[in-house]
């Protein structure tokens, strides 16, 4: 049974699809004005995980993920700034040549990451049309209001305001940081659509002014959109964006369906940068290229899965150094396998060997994804291999076995492990011309043959019942 932590109860909760083996699955992304950062990788690795882990557990996922291309301002406020059109300024080009160049970047960095694409990526500059027509649709309902060009969700005519983030509207009011500006009725109410100052260059005809779309209207009407005028199943995010982002795209689509917007938010924590909170100000940003410059990016992935997704990880120099003597650990755990494996082509295991593994790891799974207790399972039984391997006791059939195990739950760590150390085909060849003059005694030749072998930069050596291994020296 699978339990996820719902940021909604604030509790463990057991999931249950609305359909049947299905899942409605949606993200908010990144906006795209700069190459991503660490932060990201993390949270969108992390997504990743669950995602596959449905999957796994055998449900058919749409997942989609955002790319927030207008309307997201300075400092996510609610006047000034469009971060997009600022860094355009910068460069003097297009807003959306900025938005081309950093989407591109971001899917390289994914990609790099064994992160599965999504069904879908919308972006706000092309649902404008839909987007207009719901902001009309909360202004028919009383939800929102127009002054001046802008359009406004009053958050009064919302009572559930603050669920998601458990404040209420009166300490939000204290807590937050509140613009004055005097369109608004009420100074905790959000746009929906601003009115555009003449500079700025992305604006659209609506019945209000020309102007472009609020930050978090994009999400309500995309995921709707894409995901069914309902109530989906679960969606994802950064916690960094609880409020006010996911808390008023609570509001926007549940005052417009008149039900949940979504069962479940699994929401991911952040990224520390030596034990201090990431900020452009502090200049202690780092992008996902600047560490895929220095490693493996299944590095990068392992040590990401080695923490929970809801526990704050920290960055800092050398934290990716235990990441790479495992993914080591596990590649040369893989090669051995394969390389004995090799030796029984057909051969069954006879005991199930992986099972209690498989239990661990799905229970581990089923547990809010706990990925680095599922890794935990998957370290013991490389010792478990090491052991019986240096006892001799390990069978080419339960080497399968254990490969074929760890080729079913690596779809869900997403794990690329590189064949470079794999042992050359010739190799294996002669190692098996040996293994026969051995079996026919012909020990002159069996020597020969063991000395061209580490001419070769490899070690054969043998096991009980004619097995064999090959090692590099
Ligand atoms: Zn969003």
């Amino acid at each position: 049974m699978l339990k996820l932590y719902n940021t909604l109860t604030k509790r463990k909760e057991e999931f249950k699809p609305i359909h049947p083996g299905k899942v409605g699955f949606y993200t908010c992304g990144p906006t795209v004005y700069d190459h991503c950062h660490i932060g990201h990788a993390r949270g969108y690795v992390a997504m990743d995980i669950i995602r596959r882990y449905l999957e796994y557990s055998g449900y058919e996922v749409r997942f989609i993920m955002n790319y927030t291309d207008v309307g997201h301002l300075v400092n996510n406020a609610e006047v000034g700034e469009d971060k997009i059109q600022k860094k355009a300024k910068l460069e003097k080009i297009d807003p959306l040549e900025i938005v081309e160049r950093y989407i591109e970047s971001s899917k390289e960095d994914f990609e790099a990451l064994n992160v599965k694409p999504a069904n879908f990526y919308p972006r706000p500059t092309q649902y404008i049309a839909q987007i207009i027509k719901f902001i009309e649709d909360l202004i028919r309902k009383g939800y929102a209001y127009a002054v001046n060009g802008s359009v406004y969700f009053s958050v009064e005519k919302f009572p559930e305001y603050g669920k998601l983030s458990g404040r209420k509207t009166d300490e939000l009011l204290e807590g937050a940081r509140v613009e004055i500006n005097p369109e608004k009725k009420n100074p905790m109410d959000f746009a929906l659509w601003i009115k555009a100052e003449y500079i700025h260059i992305l604006k659209w005809k609506s019945p209000w002014s020309l102007g472009y779309p609020g930050w978090h209207i994009e999400c309500s009407v995309m995921s709707s959109d894409l995901l069914g005028q309902d109530t989906f199943d679960i969606h994802g995010g950064g916690n960094e964006n609880i409020f006010p982002h996911n808390e008023n795209e609570i509001a926007q689509s549940e005052a417009s369906l008149g039900k949940k917007m979504a069962n479940y938010w699994t929401l991911w924590n952040m990224v520390n940068i030596n034990g201090e909170k990431m900020s452009k100000s502090k200049n202690n940003h780092t992008t996902i290229k600047k560490i895929l410059a220095e490693y493996d990016p299944m590095v990068a992935r392992l040590w990401i899965i080695s923490s929970h997704y809801r526990s704050i990880v920290d960055y800092a120099e050398n934290s990716l150094s235990q990441a790479k003597t495992n993914l080591k650990k596990i590649t040369e755990w893989i090669n051995t396998l394969q390389n004995i494996s090799a030796n029984a082509p057909g051969e069954k295991s006879e005991i199930s060997f992986t099972h209690i593994y498989q239990k661990r790891f799905e229970d581990s799974m089923n547990d809010d994804f706990n990925t680095p207790l599922a890794l935990s399972a998957i370290y013991d039984l490389i010792s478990e291999t090491n052991k019986l391997l240096s006892e001799n006791k390990l069978s080419p059939a339960t080497a399968k076995e254990i490969l074929f195990f760890w080729n079913r739950i690596n779809k869900v760590f997403g794990l690329i492990i590189s064949d470079q150390e794999k042992i050359p085909e010739n190799l294996i060849l002669i190692a098996k011309r040996r293994k026969q003059a051995r079996e026919e005694k012909d020990f002159q030749l069996s020597d020969d043959l063991r000395k061209e072998i580490e001419r070769l930069g490899y070690v054969m050596e043998d096991l009980k019942g004619n097995d064999y291994l090959i090692k590099k020296l």
